[in-house]
Protein backbone atom coordinates (compact mmCIF):
# COMPACT_ATOMS: atom_id res chain seq x y z
CA UNK A 1 0.00 0.00 0.00
CA UNK A 2 1.53 3.02 -1.08
CA UNK A 3 1.86 5.53 1.69
CA UNK A 4 1.49 9.34 1.95
CA UNK A 5 4.21 11.61 1.70
CA UNK A 6 7.30 12.37 0.18
CA UNK A 7 10.80 12.72 1.54
CA UNK A 8 10.63 16.11 3.23
CA UNK A 9 7.33 16.16 4.77
CA UNK A 10 6.20 16.44 7.85
CA UNK A 11 6.63 12.66 8.56
CA UNK A 12 9.94 13.25 8.36
CA UNK A 13 9.59 16.12 9.98
CA UNK A 14 8.57 14.52 12.90
CA UNK A 15 10.80 12.06 13.13
CA UNK A 16 13.70 14.39 12.30
CA UNK A 17 12.62 16.22 15.59
CA UNK A 18 11.75 13.03 17.94
CA UNK A 19 16.03 12.28 16.88
CA UNK A 20 16.81 15.66 18.46
CA UNK A 21 14.67 15.39 21.97
CA UNK A 22 15.93 11.76 22.62
CA UNK A 23 19.78 12.81 21.68
CA UNK A 24 19.59 15.57 24.39
CA UNK A 25 17.70 13.73 26.58
CA UNK A 26 20.28 10.80 26.24
CA UNK A 27 23.36 13.22 26.36
CA UNK A 28 22.31 16.06 28.16
CA UNK A 29 24.60 19.24 28.15
CA UNK A 30 25.15 21.25 30.52
CA UNK A 31 26.03 19.25 33.75
CA UNK A 32 29.54 20.74 34.53
CA UNK A 33 29.33 22.57 37.66
CA UNK A 34 30.56 26.05 37.08
CA UNK A 35 32.16 28.50 39.54
CA UNK A 36 31.17 31.60 40.86
CA UNK A 37 27.83 31.58 39.67
CA UNK A 38 25.55 34.99 40.39
CA UNK A 39 22.58 32.89 41.00
CA UNK A 40 21.62 28.88 41.64
CA UNK A 41 18.00 28.70 41.29
CA UNK A 42 15.55 25.42 41.52
CA UNK A 43 12.47 24.99 39.62
CA UNK A 44 9.85 22.17 39.91
CA UNK A 45 6.78 21.25 38.07
CA UNK A 46 4.48 19.06 40.30
CA UNK A 47 2.42 18.17 37.75
CA UNK A 48 4.97 15.64 36.30
CA UNK A 49 7.63 15.58 38.84
CA UNK A 50 10.45 17.61 37.19
CA UNK A 51 13.25 19.23 38.79
CA UNK A 52 15.52 21.80 37.25
CA UNK A 53 18.47 22.75 38.98
CA UNK A 54 19.91 26.19 37.50
CA UNK A 55 23.43 27.91 37.65
CA UNK A 56 24.41 31.26 36.40
CA UNK A 57 26.96 33.48 35.91
CA UNK A 58 26.37 36.92 33.90
CA UNK A 59 27.84 38.40 31.07
CA UNK A 60 29.11 42.46 32.24
CA UNK A 61 25.98 42.91 29.42
CA UNK A 62 23.04 41.09 31.85
CA UNK A 63 23.33 37.93 29.09
CA UNK A 64 24.74 34.29 30.16
CA UNK A 65 28.46 34.03 30.33
CA UNK A 66 27.93 30.91 31.74
CA UNK A 67 25.66 27.82 32.75
CA UNK A 68 24.62 24.67 34.64
CA UNK A 69 21.39 23.14 34.29
CA UNK A 70 20.67 19.87 35.91
CA UNK A 71 17.87 18.17 35.21
CA UNK A 72 15.96 15.77 36.86
CA UNK A 73 12.49 14.88 34.55
CA UNK A 74 10.91 13.56 32.02
CA UNK A 75 12.17 13.55 28.17
CA UNK A 76 11.01 17.10 27.23
CA UNK A 77 12.12 18.62 30.22
CA UNK A 78 15.37 17.11 30.32
CA UNK A 79 15.70 18.02 26.41
CA UNK A 80 14.44 21.71 26.66
CA UNK A 81 17.01 22.45 29.48
CA UNK A 82 20.07 20.78 27.55
CA UNK A 83 18.78 22.65 24.45
CA UNK A 84 18.52 25.77 26.72
CA UNK A 85 22.07 25.05 27.96
CA UNK A 86 23.76 24.87 24.16
CA UNK A 87 21.50 28.68 23.33
CA UNK A 88 22.68 30.36 26.32
CA UNK A 89 25.60 30.47 27.45
CA UNK A 90 27.48 33.37 25.56
CA UNK A 91 23.93 34.85 24.86
CA UNK A 92 23.55 38.87 25.28
CA UNK A 93 20.89 39.75 27.36
CA UNK A 94 18.58 41.29 24.40
CA UNK A 95 19.21 37.67 22.46
CA UNK A 96 18.02 36.19 25.80
CA UNK A 97 14.35 38.50 25.82
CA UNK A 98 14.26 37.33 22.00
CA UNK A 99 14.99 33.43 22.57
CA UNK A 100 12.55 33.84 25.88
CA UNK A 101 9.98 35.33 23.90
CA UNK A 102 9.75 33.50 21.01
CA UNK A 103 9.80 30.16 22.78
CA UNK A 104 7.12 31.58 24.84
CA UNK A 105 5.09 32.06 22.07
CA UNK A 106 6.08 28.65 19.96
CA UNK A 107 4.50 27.31 23.08
CA UNK A 108 1.58 29.20 22.73
CA UNK A 109 1.25 27.81 18.96
CA UNK A 110 2.79 30.81 17.30
CA UNK A 111 4.01 29.42 13.55
CA UNK A 112 6.35 31.96 12.98
CA UNK A 113 8.45 31.45 16.42
CA UNK A 114 8.90 27.79 14.92
CA UNK A 115 10.72 29.11 11.69
CA UNK A 116 12.86 31.41 13.31
CA UNK A 117 16.44 29.98 12.98
CA UNK A 118 18.03 31.59 16.20
CA UNK A 119 16.09 29.31 18.08
CA UNK A 120 18.14 26.00 16.63
CA UNK A 121 17.11 22.55 18.29
CA UNK A 122 14.56 24.41 20.44
CA UNK A 123 12.53 23.95 17.26
CA UNK A 124 12.14 20.52 17.77
CA UNK A 125 9.83 20.91 20.60
CA UNK A 126 7.46 22.48 18.49
CA UNK A 127 5.26 19.89 18.66
CA UNK A 128 4.65 19.98 22.54
CA UNK A 129 2.48 23.18 22.11
CA UNK A 130 -0.34 20.37 20.82
CA UNK A 131 -0.03 18.90 24.28
CA UNK A 132 -0.87 21.52 27.00
CA UNK A 133 0.25 19.24 29.49
CA UNK A 134 3.63 19.05 28.40
CA UNK A 135 3.82 22.75 28.20
CA UNK A 136 5.43 22.95 31.45
CA UNK A 137 7.32 20.40 31.19
CA UNK A 138 9.32 22.41 28.39
CA UNK A 139 8.60 25.52 30.04
CA UNK A 140 10.93 24.85 33.54
CA UNK A 141 14.19 25.09 32.23
CA UNK A 142 12.78 28.66 30.74
CA UNK A 143 11.02 30.03 33.68
CA UNK A 144 14.21 28.78 35.90
CA UNK A 145 16.12 30.72 33.87
CA UNK A 146 13.79 33.99 34.28
CA UNK A 147 14.09 33.56 37.64
CA UNK A 148 17.89 33.48 38.11
CA UNK A 149 18.28 36.08 35.49
CA UNK A 150 16.39 38.38 37.93
CA UNK A 151 18.34 37.18 41.21
CA UNK A 152 21.47 37.56 39.49
CA UNK A 153 20.73 41.12 37.75
CA UNK A 154 18.99 42.32 41.24
CA UNK A 155 22.30 42.21 43.09
ZN1 LIG B 1 7.73 16.55 32.45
Amino acid sequence: MAREGQPGTSMDLDSLYRDIILDHYKHPQGKTPIEDADASVEGFNPLCGDEVELCIKLSDDGGVDKARVAVQGCTICSASGSIMYELICGSSRENLDDLLSSFRAMMHGGPEAASDRAMGDLRALQGVSKFPVRIKCAMLPWTTLEEALSEARGR
